[in-house]
C-alpha cells in the first residue's frame, strides 16, 4: 500500500475534483463517483461521491480518504456553501484532516466526512431538512459501512436521528436514544486535558487555578471550557463576535474582549475555540501569550506558523490532538457508549499531548510535525 502524505495545515489544495463533473447538471438521485487515481492533483483519497438528493434535490458529497485503520468516521456539515466546488473541496480538505486525527488518538478508525450544500440561502428547516437528511442517510447507506457520519457544523444529534432512519452508519445520536450526544462536552474535557499538558511543558505546572486564560469563542466546545475553567480557579477573559459570550462572561466574573484584540490580550494561555487561520502572518509576532491550546481545527494559517511560533518559544498544542474528545465519543458509540469511558479517554489526550511536546522538543521540531510523525506511524504499523 502506498504511504500517505501528511498535510500540511492550510496549504492550497489541488482545484478541479469538483470540475471533473458537471455538478450543476446532475438530475436528482443521479451520482458520480470517483476512486481513488481517479482524483486530480495528486489526492489520496480511496473515495468521492458527490450526489443530487432523490428528495430534496441538494447537492451532497462524501469523501473517504482512509479506512487503513478502520471505517472512515468524520462530520457531516451543512452549510450554505457559495459554489458547489467550494463545498467539494471542503470535503477533501476535511476527511483528510480526520485520518490523522484518528490515527494520533490511537483510535482503529479512518477518516471521511460529509458535506451538504444548502439549497437556498439559508439552512434548511422543517420538512425540507427532513428530506436533506434522509437523502444525505441514503449516500451513507450506500457506501457500505466504509463510511460513518456524525454531527459537525450546522447539523445536531437530533439530525443524527433522521439520518439513522436510513442507516446505521451514524453516531452523535440523542443520548435518550442510546447515542452519545452533542461531542461539544468531550472535545472541551480533551482541550482542558492537552492544556494541562501543554502548561506543563511550557510553564513548568499543570495546574491551570490563577493562570490567565483567554479563550476566543464561546460556542459549544467554548463555553463549556469557561465553565470547567472558572470552577477552577483560572483567571478567565472571554470574547466572541456573538452577544451571547458577553453574557456567559459576566455570569462567571470573567473579563471581556473584543475579538479584534481577543489574539494580543496579555495572558499565559491563549484558546482558540472559534474559527481556524487565526494564527497568521499579522498576529504570530503580535501574539502576548505563552501557550496556545484550543478547540478550533487548523489553528495556524500555515505550517511557518508553527516554525514562528517555536522561535518565539509560544508552546503550540496541535489542535488535532487537542480537539479529539469528540471524535473519541464517537467511537465510543461504536463500540457500545459508556459516558464514564469516553471521559476516561478524552483525559487521556493530556498524556498524549505531554508525549508529542516532549518528543518535539527533544528532536528539535515543531510540535505539529511531531504530532503528524506520531499519526504516520501508526498507519505505517498498520501496512505491516
Ligand atoms: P460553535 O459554532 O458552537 O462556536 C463557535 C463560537 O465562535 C460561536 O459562539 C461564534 O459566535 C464564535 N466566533 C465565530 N467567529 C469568531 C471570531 N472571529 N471571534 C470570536 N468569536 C467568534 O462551534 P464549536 O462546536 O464550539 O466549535 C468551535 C471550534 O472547534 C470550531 O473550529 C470547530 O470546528 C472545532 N471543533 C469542535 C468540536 C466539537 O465537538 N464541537 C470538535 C472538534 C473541533
Amino acid at each position: 500500500m502506498k504511504a500517505i502524505a501528511a498535510p500540511s495545515s492550510r496549504e492550497p489544495r489541488p482545484k478541479g475534483a469538483a470540475a471533473l463533473v458537471q455538478l450543476d447538471g446532475l438530475a436528482p438521485g443521479e451520482r458520480v463517483a470517483l476512486r481513488a487515481g481517479e482524483l486530480p492533483g495528486g489526492l489520496e483519497h480511496e473515495e468521492l461521491v458527490i450526489q443530487r438528493g432523490e428528495r430534496s434535490g441538494a447537492l451532497m458529497a462524501i469523501a473517504i480518504h482512509s479506512t487503513r485503520l478502520g471505517p472512515a468516521l468524520g462530520g457531516l456539515r451543512l452549510w450554505t456553501y457559495a459554489a458547489h466546488d467550494h463545498a467539494v473541496e471542503d470535503v477533501l480538505r476535511l476527511a483528510e484532516a480526520m485520518t490523522y486525527k484518528a490515527a494520533a488518538a490511537g483510535l482503529d478508525l479512518g477518516g471521511g466526512k460529509g458535506v451538504i450544500c444548502a439549497p437556498g440561502s439559508e439552512l434548511p428547516t422543517g420538512e425540507q431538512r427532513r428530506a436533506v437528511l434522509l437523502d444525505f442517510g441514503d449516500l451513507v447507506e450506500s457506501l457500505g459501512g466504509r463510511y460513518i457520519t456524525a454531527e459537525d457544523v450546522g447539523t445536531s444529534a437530533e439530525d443524527m436521528l433522521v439520518i439513522a432512519e436510513r442507516t446505521e452508519h451514524v453516531t452523535g445520536r440523542p443520548v435518550e436514544a442510546g447515542g452519545a450526544g452533542d461531542p461539544s462536552p468531550y472535545t472541551a474535557i480533551g482541550v482542558e486535558a492537552a492544556m494541562r499538558a501543554a502548561c506543563a511543558h511550557g510553564l513548568g505546572t499543570p495546574v491551570l487555578a490563577d493562570l490567565r486564560i483567554v479563550i476566543v469563542g464561546v460556542g459549544h466546545v467554548g463555553e463549556r471550557l469557561a465553565r470547567s475553567l472558572a470552577a477552577r480557579g483560572a483567571k478567565l477573559t472571554l470574547s466572541d463576535i456573538a452577544p451571547r459570550g458577553r453574557e456567559i462572561a459576566e455570569e462567571l466574573g470573567a473579563g471581556w474582549v473584543d475579538p479584534d484584540e481577543a489574539m494580543t490580550t496579555p495572558c499565559e494561555v491563549l484558546a482558540p475555540c472559534a474559527v481556524g487561520g487565526v494564527i497568521n502572518p499579522e498576529v504570530v509576532d503580535r501574539l502576548r501569550c505563552r501557550v496556545i491550546c484550543g478547540a478550533a481545527n487548523n489553528q495556524l494559517a500555515t505550517d511557518a506558523m508553527g516554525e514562528r511560533l517555536a522561535r518565539r518559544r509560544i508552546v503550540y498544542a496541535p489542535d488535532f490532538i487537542a480537539n479529539a474528545g469528540g471524535l473519541i465519543a464517537c467511537y465510543r458509540e461504536l463500540k457500545g457508549y459508556d459516558a464514564d469511558r469516553a471521559r476516561m479517554l478524552a483525559l487521556g489526550i493530556e498524556d498524549v499531548m505531554g508525549d508529542v511536546l516532549r518528543s518535539a522538543a527533544r528532536r528539535g521540531i515543531t510540535p505539529v510535525q511531531a504530532a503528524r510523525e506520531l499519526a504516520e506511524a501508526r498507519l505505517q504499523q498498520s501496512e505491516q
